[in-house]
């Protein structure tokens, strides 16, 4: 059985290509298409030929599709299975087999080449979809109460706001099954993983969001490679399977914390370097440079977020005792070693992808200093107006919102630096400030949250003016969490 992750994807691609599936590359991140920011899914690339605008080169294709969701930007570190960057494995039918076929390879793919034992998957299939559910049942022999109806927002797939879609069955591992079959919620994350899913591509979403059926029936699919990854290897979490963990080692030699004796909040902050690298470094290869629009905001928000990160977690310059210099690119380094299987590109791209990290680390860093200086100010006349007063010193919650939220300054290192001169800081009304800037976010993200990394999420709210934020939109809570 396959259990290292170049191995799933190597078994993945020979399993489809032993039953007629033409092995492709993986496509660009940046994609081909206007309507997607970055590349989601594997299908991105057929999606003219699923609209029946370009002819099909071959009838079936498989691949690993290198992807980019910025959408679960807020879900990395926090559960055990959500990335920025992944690889989706994904077999596609252009017209040609459909959902008998799709159903019974992906069944036969994880309980064979996988070896994932029959009792302990899970189905999903979409509410009115009776004939899906037969196939599991009658066909495959799936008991009935391991196969779940699930409504639109988890089993009718759409690429974004318009675009080919269908409804989808999925199928999910069952880490507890102890636990039983009574009131169960695949939702369950502390129990279950998705791991793969079937789309039956029939429609085409329009402008006015109704349903067109397309020409001819589609299969594209799409099974989490590090999601496999981590069930075979019998890890916790994604994050410590051996495609990511060299990387989160790497980062956590540096911050001189050894990651198994590390607290769950500095495991988080691992685990989001871990991911924010892999993303940053593929993107760069992929020619996105950092900016504050678009592709570029996507690129340049991950970097900071990761040194912020490094910082809070106690990587000081480059961790090397080199206090001028940046530490990504060392990080970096360990995502390009792993790269191969992965990118055969990255590798010969390294040094312009290690010279633009270290520009955009040092420049970030200069605008993080920028805010030290101001907190040292703000400290400095709460310290003399409290004398003044004789109050105990502190800094108000406006203070260290404009710190966080102009100079990209993390509440708990204000809080740290303030301590230190004896001076608390008035977290409610800094949480008050949080809120009315949450509120007015959330409106304009949820007016985009149909269009999973869709140019709209990342391009409003930016000014032009030099980025001294960092997350503009919903994400800005994370790191202070
Ligand atoms: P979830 O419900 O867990 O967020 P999803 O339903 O959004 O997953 P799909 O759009 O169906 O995911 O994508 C197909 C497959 O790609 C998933 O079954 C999963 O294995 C993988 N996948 C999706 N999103 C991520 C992610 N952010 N990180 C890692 N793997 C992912
Ligand atoms: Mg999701
Ligand atoms: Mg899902
Ligand atoms: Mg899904």
């Amino acid at each position: 059985l396959p259990t290292s992750g170049d191995s799933i994807r190597q078994r993945f691609l020979d399993f489809y290509a032993s039953r007629g599936h033409k092995v492709l590359p993986s496509a660009s991140l940046v994609p081909d298409d206007p309507t997607v920011l970055l590349t989601i899914a594997g299908m991105l690339q057929f999606k003219p030929i699923f609209l029946g605008k370009v002819h099909r080169q071959v009838p079936c294709a498989t691949t690993a599709q290198r992807c980019i969701r910025t959408n679960d930007i807020e879900n990395v570190g926090r559960t055990s299975r959500h990335h920025t960057f992944f690889e989706m494995l994904g077999n596609f039918s252009f017209g040609d087999y459909f959902k008998k076929e799709a159903i019974k390879w992906a069944w036969e793919l994880s309980t064979m080449e996988f070896g994932l034992p029959a009792e302990r998957l899970w189905i999903s299939v979409y509410k009115d979809d009776d004939e899906a559910f037969a196939m599991w049942h009658d066909e495959i022999g799936v008991p009935v109460e391991r196969i779940k109806r699930m409504g639109e927002e988890d089993n009718f797939w759409t690429s974004g706001v318009t675009g080919p879609c269908g409804p989808c069955s999925e199928i999910y591992y069952d880490f507890h099954p102890e636990r039983g079959h009574s009131d169960v919620d695949l939702g369950d994350d502390t129990r279950f993983i998705e791991f793969y899913n079937l789309v039956f591509m029939q429609y085409n979403r329009v402008t006015d969001g109704s349903l067109e059926p397309l020409k001819q029936k589609n299969i594209d699919t799409g099974l989490g490679l590090e999601r496999m990854a981590r069930i075979l290897q019998k890890v916790p979490n994604n994050y410590e399977t051996d495609l990511i963990f060299p990387i989160i080692e790497k980062a956590s030699e540096l911050a001189n914390i050894p990651y198994a004796l590390a607290d769950d909040s500095v495991k988080m902050s691992l685990k989001i370097i871990g991911d924010h690298l892999r993303a940053i470094v593929y993107l760069l290869s992929d020619g996105v440079v950092p900016s504050n629009i678009g592709r570029g905001y996507v690129v340049r928000r991950l970097i900071r977020r990761a040194v912020r990160i490094g910082r809070l977690i106690g990587i000081k310059g480059d961790g090397r005792g080199n206090i001028e210099g940046a530490f990504l690119p060392s990080i970096a380094e360990k995502v390009i070693d792993l790269s191969t299987l992965i990118d055969s590109d990255v590798k010969a791209r390294a040094s312009r992808i290690m010279e633009e990290l270290k520009r955009e680390e040092l420049r970030f860093v200069q605008t993080l200093e920028r805010g030290e200086k101001l907190l040292e100010q703000m400290l400095a006349d709460a310290l003399s107006s409290a004398q003044e007063n004789g109050t105990p010193p502190c800094l108000s919650g406006k203070d260290a919102f404009l710190l966080y939220d102009t100079y990209g300054f993390p509440v708990e290192i204000t809080k740290e630096v303030a301590d230190e001169r004896g001076v608390s800081i008035d977290m409610n009304s800094f949480d008050i400030e949080m809120e009315n800037q949450r509120r007015q976010s959330q409106a304009a993200h949820n007016a985009v949250k149909l269009a999973v990394g869709d140019g709209a999420e990342l391009t409003e709210n930016i000014p032009d003016t030099e980025f001294l934020g960092y997350d503009t939109l919903s994400t800005r809570a994370v790191v202070e969490g």
